[in-house]
């Protein structure tokens, strides 16, 4: 039987008032797998009113940094106990492969236990400012965070989020992607049965119109951390303008993935295929933009398609699939529109370029690995983030020509570079304007290290001590040595 959801506030799950609902489909087979409800307005006020009477009634917020600590393991040991059922929701609502989705709910745990790890080593710092001053640095919970998270990782993101705004004693309103909200329910179901306070985390479904738009405005949130596409990003620095709330945005990329003639072909060809491939290509960080020198390129790519082709596309929940699902129709559209154009642009499609439509994809929404070659820097499949299965290849003759076609669009989220030469590496990896970058490997990182965008892929760090420090407030205290007049008047 279809499940019906419901949103979870005030510790209690319960029912919207609007009696619409938003069909939750498996994308690999168009088989609808739960009901979801679409909060209003009034719903939206509310759960934040109910949010920030917790912050202000100190339950969570007045926590000492341990007790947080503890709960947060508590969430992180319920979420390990829960692994196979997260990768199952994961993989039937995202259309990921089961390898994805254990990796991303492997980091969710471990995010908390970060957190929690970050909590128990708290300190603050002690000035001397001047001779009979002392003066104190803390830092405080900002409020209520409201995170509004896409639909690429809706597991990975929302706790990216609800684990460093826990962990500095925030309220939360969280609002998951509207058509992938299961794992995301699964989690606040873990974290009802933890001894985090009832009132001090919310979930609504829902638009982003209605629910993203009403905590944005909102003047009682205190931070938006929002990820998803830069448009939206832009939406979201407009609204928040009211109460000037804190933003932080982790947008969209086009990265580039820059293949000198000395790197090592094979390691090369294997990690720029996980650059792209990976997550079918609907990963903000993707290495979608592959840059060549042209004394391998045509090598380069005769390889590269090879091993495309070979690439297992299926159903998340086989276990010889590779990569899987996109994850709806309307985004497969858009991907097919993508490729559409890049043959109209005149760039050379290598391989891939359809629909999947056999051998039990048949209702799924499967697209072939595609690869562009050819392309030049006027195309918009080499300007725009297609977000699928798609990559575009691009010749440069030297060092210079590289670094300029690497940052030759308005991202600057990730971006990779191999070459045998580790000082050619490092010169040329620092001149790529991007905040996540890689040399001779991509994609790999750690909690610990902060995630973010230059340029248009955003404002502000995720995860690491960065991420911690986007959900608090910083305070001085000052603190006199000794108590006297200063008698500055009279
Ligand atoms: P999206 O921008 O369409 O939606 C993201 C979220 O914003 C959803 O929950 C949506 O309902 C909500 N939303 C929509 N309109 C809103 C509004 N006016 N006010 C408030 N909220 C609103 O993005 P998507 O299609 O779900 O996700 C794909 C995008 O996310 C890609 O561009 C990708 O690069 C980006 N992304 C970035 C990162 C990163 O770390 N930089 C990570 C994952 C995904």
């Amino acid at each position: 039987m279809t499940k019906t959801l419901k949103l979870y506030t005030n510790g209690e799950w319960v029912d919207s008032s609007n009696p619409s609902m938003q069909n939750i489909l498996n994308p690999a087979n168009q088989e609808v797998i739960a009901k979801a409800p679409k909060a209003t307005k009034e719903e939206t006020e509310e759960a934040i009113k109910a949010a920030k009477d917790a912050f202000e009634s100190g339950v969570w917020s007045e926590r000492t940094p341990l007790e947080r600590a503890e709960v947060l393991l508590q969430i992180a040991d319920k979420m390990e106990e829960n692994l196979d059922a997260l990768i199952e929701l994961e993989v039937e609502n995202n259309g990921k492969t089961k390898r994805e989705a254990e990796s991303d709910a492997t980091d969710a745990a471990n995010t908390f236990r970060y957190y929690a790890g970050l909590l128990n080593n708290s300190s603050g710092e002690i000035l001397e400012t001047d001779e009979e001053l002392q003066t104190m640095i803390v830092k405080e919970p900002m409020g209520v965070a409201g995170l509004i998270v896409p639909w690429n990782f809706p597991l990975l993101m929302s706790v990216w989020k609800i684990a460093p705004a826990l962990a500095a004693g925030n309220s939360i309103i969280l609002k998951p992607a509207e058509i992938t909200p299961m794992t995301v329910v699964k989690v606040f179901e873990l974290m009802d049965q933890t001894d985090l306070p009832k009132d001090v985390a919310h979930l609504l479904m829902g638009s982003g119109s209605i629910v993203g738009q009403t905590i944005t405005e909102s003047k009682d949130v205190d931070i938006v951390s929002f990820t998803g596409s830069t448009e939206v990003g832009r939406t979201i620095m407009q609204a928040a303008t009211g109460n000037l709330k804190k933003i932080s945005l982790e947008l969209g990329g086009k990265s580039p993935n820059i293949i000198f003639d000395d790197a090592d072909l094979d390691t090369a060809v294997d990690h720029a295929l996980f650059g792209i491939f990976m997550g079918s290509g609907q990963v903000c960080s993707s290495g979608s933009r592959i840059l060549v020198q042209e004394g391998i390129y045509d090598e380069f790519i005769t390889k590269y398609a090879e091993s495309a082709k070979r690439i297992k596309v299926g159903p998340g929940n086989d276990e010889a699939s590779e990569m899987g699902a996109i994850v709806s129709e309307k985004h497969m559209e858009s991907i097919l529109n993508y490729i559409q154009i890049g043959k109209e642009e005149g760039a050379r499609l290598v391989c891939g370029g359809n629909r999947i439509e056999r051998d039990g994809m048949d209702n799924g929404f499967f697209i072939e690995p595609t690869v562009f070659a050819d392309v030049t820097s006027d195309m918009r499949i080499v300007q725009e983030e297609i977000f699928g299965p798609v990559v575009v290849i691009q010749k440069f003759k030297d060092e210079e020509e590289a670094i300029k076609l690497a940052n030759d669009t308005d991202f600057g989220l990730a971006g990779g570079v191999f070459s045998r030469d580790q000082q050619k590496a490092m010169r040329v990896i620092k001149k790529v304007r991007a905040g996540i970058t890689w040399v001779n490997t991509y994609h790999l990182t750690g909690v610990q290290a902060p995630w973010g965008g230059y340029k248009q892929s955003g404002i502000g760090r995720s995860l690491g001590t960065y991420g911690l420090d986007e959900y608090q407030e910083t305070k001085q205290i000052n603190i006199s040595t000794d108590p006297k007049p200063i008698q500055w008047f009279n």
